[in-house]
């Protein structure tokens, strides 16, 4: 097996206090010497200066850095723009997504699906960046259904994607079922699982209500009977969240891509369990 790699993500911070933070959180996460750091991108273009920004200082700091690009409610003209200034600056990762659909959109753009933007950068850039697409091994909340979701999958990654980072998921089942199908359909590219540390339960109940990741029932159950005792819901966390990883890595997962949410404690602290 090739050694693993490891990524982290960030969201754009909106205040000087939350900009210091996440130069903190980088300073530290650093030390782990990940392949890149993402940051993420508002749908509709919400953060697409603070993403610009974010990742033009993670670069300067000698990294490399993802932003994610998502093409929903977008023109062709704006997502070209976009990736032109991207390479000017030697950027060389990208994260193409359609985008979360914000409530109430009527325009959607040029684009309808993560497919076409993944062809499009391919047709505008060549080889020039390297191409994440996202992944959903418990499947997208608003496909038709789970095989539809898996053909839509494959289409996006032979437009020309090089490789996938998943939704957070808390079933190392639901991966390798996932990665065994989209092998069989013909899919080669690396599919790396997205981790999502554990450090606030109402928070994960709300996102994982929309974005259609599972909490397993006795998880749930047992995070919410902690209540507001933040200590046992963090050490349950950690304890289900390095479990979780080391069986992805012991299965043959590629690497592993952490939700910060800007925040290195509970990463540092699974990495160090995992003796990575
Ligand atoms: P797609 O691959 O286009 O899929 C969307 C839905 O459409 C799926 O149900 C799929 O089955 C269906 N579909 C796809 N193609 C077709 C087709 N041709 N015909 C019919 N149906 C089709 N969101 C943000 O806004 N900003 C971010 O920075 C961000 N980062 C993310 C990072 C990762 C690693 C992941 C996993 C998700 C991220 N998201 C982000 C969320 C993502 O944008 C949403 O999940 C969005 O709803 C779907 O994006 P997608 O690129 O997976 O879409």
């Amino acid at each position: 097996m090739n050694h693993p790699t490891f990524s982290f993500e960030f969201f754009p911070p909106k205040t000087p206090e939350g900009t210091d933070k996440l130069r903190n959180t980088r300073k530290q996460l650093a030390q782990f010497k990940p392949q890149f750091f993402s940051v993420t991108f508002g749908a509709g273009g919400t953060t697409q200066q603070g993403t610009m920004d974010t990742v033009l200082e993670i670069q300067c700091e000698g990294f490399d850095a993802a932003p994610h690009l998502s093409c929903i409610g977008s023109t062709k003209d704006n997502v070209r723009a976009l990736l032109n200034a991207y390479r000017e600056h030697g950027i060389k990762r990208i994260v193409a997504l359609r985008g979360d659909i914000p409530s109430g959109m009527v325009e959607f753009g040029e684009f309808r699906y993560a497919n076409e933007l993944v062809e499009f950068i391919r047709a505008e850039h060549g080889d020039w960046f390297h191409i994440e697409i996202a992944a959903y091994p418990e499947y997208h909340p608003q496909a038709r259904s789970a095989l539809d979701d898996l053909a839509n999958f494959e289409r996006k990654a032979k437009a020309g994607a090089s490789s996938a980072i998943t939704q957070y998921f808390f079933n190392a089942d639901a991966y390798f079922a996932f990665v065994d199908e989209v092998r069989f359909r013909g899919v080669d590219i690396p599919v790396v699982p997205g981790i999502m540390p554990i450090n606030n339960f109402s928070q994960l109940a709300r996102f994982s209500d929309a974005c259609g990741a599972e909490i397993p029932r006795w998880l749930r159950l047992k995070l919410q009977s902690y209540g507001d005792d933040m200590a046992s819901i963090r050490a349950l966390g950690l304890d289900v969240v390095t479990d979780l990883c080391d069986r992805l890595l012991s299965g043959g997962a590629p690497g592993l891509h952490f939700y910060t949410l800007n925040a290195a404690g509970a990463v540092s602290t699974v990495w160090q369990r995992l003796g990575l």
